[in-house]
């Protein structure tokens, strides 16, 4: 049988963090009441005329400049014509031909060094209004009615696309990670897939392991996180394979996934090669980027995330410091590193007890959180849970969870754990007999029978002893 390498390329679209929109003054506000924020720019109202937003090519200068890509000298705003509800001018500005940036790269950190994942182009671009589908599913099949909100018009965007440069669904994953993170930190928008801030579309095709040639590939649009794309793209692999391997071709087609449902088919539609008669915007000048302002926005980029993980993996394995820097919290797992917290013990209450609480890494007080760390195997877990859950309030004071100390006292922990013992003899003989993983369910039983006080260490320690040897028959 063939083996087969997945050709992968993505088409990100980045909303901006500004103050206004693209082209006229109305204010960019998410969740704002329909059609509030609009203006006779936005809502195409003939002879009104666009200014662009300083602060949107500057934000899309300072991304490409992240992305190692050249800054055009010069770069012209075209006319994509395309008739659509959502899309009062009949035509969108873009960027064609003559992008803002261009020829850039992301190197993705691995396990086993790093992967470049070529960047084509950012450019800037104005969003299009919101649909709303009066429906159940949300969807427009099955809609009794579809409302436009004309707030998103006229929204910047950034649009980057990637060269086809991936090759697997776990690569992409990350990919999207590391930009998106490498986004938030640039401060240029929040990147929230959630509120659609960032969202992406991903080209797949499959060819022979070895040979460089692209075949048909399809797009799935619509992701709303990194795992639903992965999930995606492993399908939509396997599905061309299938295809290939059966003797079929794959159809140049769109696969449109329901966000609201991950696991539902999505909607197959045909992809008709548009023409969208592109020409330069009689109404604006070509944008020239002077060379100070580059200089400038560049000093502006602190270290990158990408660069952060592999100076983190010389202390942490890879994968902690990838899951830190990418998750946002590697600045907080440094200052606790410094309040003398060990490294992975940090790494791990981050990354397993912090990251649940949904908590801001930005608001915890890292002296006071490195006590609750510090004293954790001496304090019952319940206090110690407590204690993370409360860490990023402002109030937030160690000493009221550290001191609900564990109970280590073996007078008090050896009646419970012969209960327990007695209490599940087959289960005692089973962990003799050899099934060592037991040891977990008895320290499990005792804990729950001091409510989470006893000192978890201790605990298996006296089980271990009453037991004896754990061997196979
Ligand atoms: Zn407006």
């Amino acid at each position: 049988m063939a083996s087969w390498e997945p050709v992968i390329g993505l088409e990100i679209h980045v909303h901006l963090k500004t103050r206004t929109k693209m082209f006229c003054r109305c204010p960019v506000e998410y969740a704002a009441v329909p059609n509030s924020n609009t203006c006779p720019v936005c809502l195409a109202f003939p002879g009104a005329l666009p200014v662009p937003n300083r602060r949107a090519i500057e934000d899309c200068v300072k991304l490409g400049l992240a992305l190692d890509c050249a800054v055009a000298e010069r770069a012209v705003f075209h006319r994509k014509n395309y008739f659509y509800p959502d899309n009062p001018k009949a035509y969108q500005i873009s960027q064609y031909d003559e992008p803002l940036c261009v020829d850039g790269g992301l190197t993705v950190p691995t396990a086993d060094g790093e992967e470049r994942i070529g960047i084509v182009r950012a450019h800037l671009e104005e969003d299009a209004a919101k649909n709303v589908h009066v429906a159940a599913s949300g969807r427009i099949h099955g809609a009794t009615a579809t409302l436009v909100d004309f707030n998103r018009c006229g929204t910047p965007l950034v649009e980057i696309v990637t060269a086809p440069d991936i090759h697997s669904a776990d690569t992409a994953k990350r990919f999207l990670q590391l930009l998106r993170q490498t986004i938030v930190e640039l401060d240029v928008s929040d990147a929230e897939l959630e509120k659609g801030s960032m969202r992406f579309d991903v080209n797949v095709s499959v060819r022979p392991a070895g040979s460089d040639e692209l075949r048909t590939r399809t797009e799935l649009k619509n992701m709303n996180s990194f795992n639903f794309a992965a999930k995606g793209i492993e399908r939509e692999i396997a599905r061309q394979i299938r295809i290939y391997e059966e003797g079929g071709t794959v159809d140049q087609e769109t696969l449109h996934f329901d966000p609201t449902n991950e696991d539902s088919p999505p909607l197959r539609s045909k992809e008709e090669a548009q023409d969208y008669r592109y020409f330069p915007e009689p109404d604006l000048v070509p944008v020239h980027t002077p060379r100070d302002v580059v200089e400038r926005l560049r000093g502006e980029i602190g270290e990158l995330p990408g660069t952060r993980i592999r100076r983190i993996a010389d202390t942490l394995a890879f994968y902690d410091a990838d899951v830190l820097v990418t998750g946002g919290l590697d600045q907080l797992w440094a200052k606790l590193v410094h309040e003398g917290v060990d490294p992975k013990e940090a790494a791990n209450v981050l990354a397993n007890d912090f990251a649940a609480t949904g908590g801001n890494p930005n608001d915890v007080n890292p002296a006071e959180f490195a006590k609750l760390i510090k004293a954790r195997p001496t304090i019952t877990r319940d206090a110690f849970s407590r204690g993370v859950a409360t860490s990023f309030s402002g109030s937030f004071v160690a000493g009221v969870f550290t001191e609900q100390k564990a109970v280590s006292d073996v007078a008090e922990l050896d009646p419970v754990i012969d209960r327990i013992l007695a209490a599940n003899a087959g289960q005692a003989d089973a962990y003799r007999g050899g099934k060592e993983g037991l040891l977990g369910f008895f320290v499990g039983q005792v804990m729950k029978e001091t409510g989470g006080k006893a000192d978890p260490r201790v605990v298996s320690e006296r089980l271990r002893e009453k037991l004896g040897p754990s061997t196979p028959a």
